[in-house]
């Protein structure tokens, strides 16, 4: 009689008895008590402070508007001037611009040709649009009445010297740069940048683009690994491919924690044979195997090698990048001294259906279309095409959960975790 595979068991997709599975938010929670900024501080200029960490609460030097000006075109006067109904005013010769201002006093029962930006002529309150006058270039004529300091900017209106811009810990974005160049820095203090290590794990690895034999697959982790590294704002350290060999990775180990703040390994971090990762963090007596109950990602092995931390990645690139995005990336926060981020959720109408089981959470391959979440048709954590075809991930709750069309479910963009 030819041998015949063992049946499926009915719990091949269970979670394994009598282990304790650690809930996301309980190892969420573990990581943000105990990491904390590990970077130093230093003064950049604002040309180079895009995605940096602030590293002290920042004031502004001067307020913005330093005066007050003009919000449109068109003619400035005395509020107190202006009467119910049609009026004429006479102008007066001149006029105020951005960068160049009247200079003298507005007589009274007078208007002035004002442009937009520019400095309030003293005794100007108010500004009439210019769409809302007819004008000879000698006189106006309108209607009142007119409000108190219609289409004027106040001095400090929007910030004034001495408030506080921003707190330590902020990651500087563009609109952050515009704030700072326009109530007067042009340096900031910042914390040097997180240098954080990437390196591949595992003997079928091969490099992009190389002669690979039929068996082995091309290192996708890494590439992935260090530009989400580059999009987060820290600095990536390519420390390339390891093979399952004790020595070897205990060498790339040493190196990888002299030239870097964190350490992002992918493979090799579960309790199998052939997986050096943990088995070597074991020994230096600084690891733990943290067994989250997620999907996708394996156990994750956290250690420190050097007093450098360590995040061992599960070697699956969609379990790598998930993993990454809700445990390494807030963690690495903490460390590049940004404090503790949530991601963006968004509530959406799901456009799939899935019964899901009680125990873990899940996150799923999803993007938003016509209004609800749709997710990856499979849920394989070997489909990186998956990945790419996402836009954010799904992420479903630890209890079960009976999702149907329409079934409100937390949507992440990828840009919801600062991808
Ligand atoms: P491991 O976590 O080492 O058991 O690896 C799990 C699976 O992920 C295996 O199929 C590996 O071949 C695959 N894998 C590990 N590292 C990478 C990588 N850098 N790029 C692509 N696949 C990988
Ligand atoms: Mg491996």
């Amino acid at each position: 009689m030819t041998l015949k595979p063992p049946p499926l068991r009915d719990d091949c997709f269970a979670l394994p008895a009598g282990t304790h599975w650690t809930p996301v938010d309980e190892a969420l929670g573990l990581l943000r008590e105990r990491l904390g900024p590990v970077t130093g501080a230093e003064t950049v200029p604002l040309a180079e402070a895009l995605d940096r960490v602030l590293a002290e609460d920042v004031r502004a030097l001067r307020a913005n508007p330093p005066v007050a000006n003009t919000a449109v075109d068109g003619y400035g006067l005395r509020h107190a001037d202006v009467v119910e109904g049609p009026q004429v005013m006479p102008l007066v010769e001149g006029r105020a611009a951005a960068g160049d201002p009247y200079d003298g006093v507005l007589p009274a029962g007078h208007a002035v040709r004002v442009l937009t930006g520019a400095a309030l002529p003293e005794g100007v309150d108010t500004v009439i649009l210019q769409e809302d006058v007819t004008t000879d270039g000698v006189e106006i004529a309108f209607h009142g009445p007119l409000k108190k300091g219609a289409n004027t900017r106040r001095a400090g209106e929007d910030v004034d010297a001495g408030d506080t811009l921003f707190e330590a810990g902020r990651r500087l974005g563009p609109a952050d740069l515009a704030l700072l160049a326009a109530t007067g820095q042009d340096a900031v203090p910042v914390r040097a940048r997180l240098r954080v290590a990437v390196l591949s794990t595992g003997d079928e690895l091969a490099e992009a683009g190389s002669d690979a034999r039929a068996d082995q697959v091309y290192d996708a982790n890494r590439p992935m690994l260090l530009a989400m590294i580059t999009r987060f704002g820290f600095e990536p350290v390519d420390m390339g491919r390891a093979p399952d060999d004790r020595a070897a990775l205990r060498k790339r180990l040493d190196e990888a924690a002299a030239r870097a703040d964190v350490i992002l390994t992918s493979g090799g971090a579960s309790a199998g044979d052939e997986d050096h990762m943990s088995a070597l963090l074991q020994e230096a007596g600084a690891m733990n195997l943290w067994r989250i109950a997620v999907k996708p990602g394996r156990p994750l092995a956290l250690g420190l090698w050097q007093g450098v931390p360590v995040f061992g990645l599960p070697g699956n690139p969609v379990a790598a990048m998930v993993c990454t995005l809700v445990f390494a990336r807030p963690a690495m926060g903490l460390l590049a001294g940004q404090g503790w981020h949530e991601p963006m959720r968004i509530m959406l109408p799901a456009g799939f259906s899935k019964s899901k089981k009680p125990g873990r959470r899940e996150y799923l391959r999803a993007r938003l279309r016509d209004g609800r979440a749709e997710v990856f048709a499979s849920e394989g954590s070997g489909r990186i095409s998956g990945l790419s075809w996402a836009e954010g991930l799904v992420e479903l709750p630890d209890g079960a959960m009976e999702v149907e069309i329409d079934t409100p479910v937390a949507f992440i963009p990828y840009a919801g975790f600062g991808l």
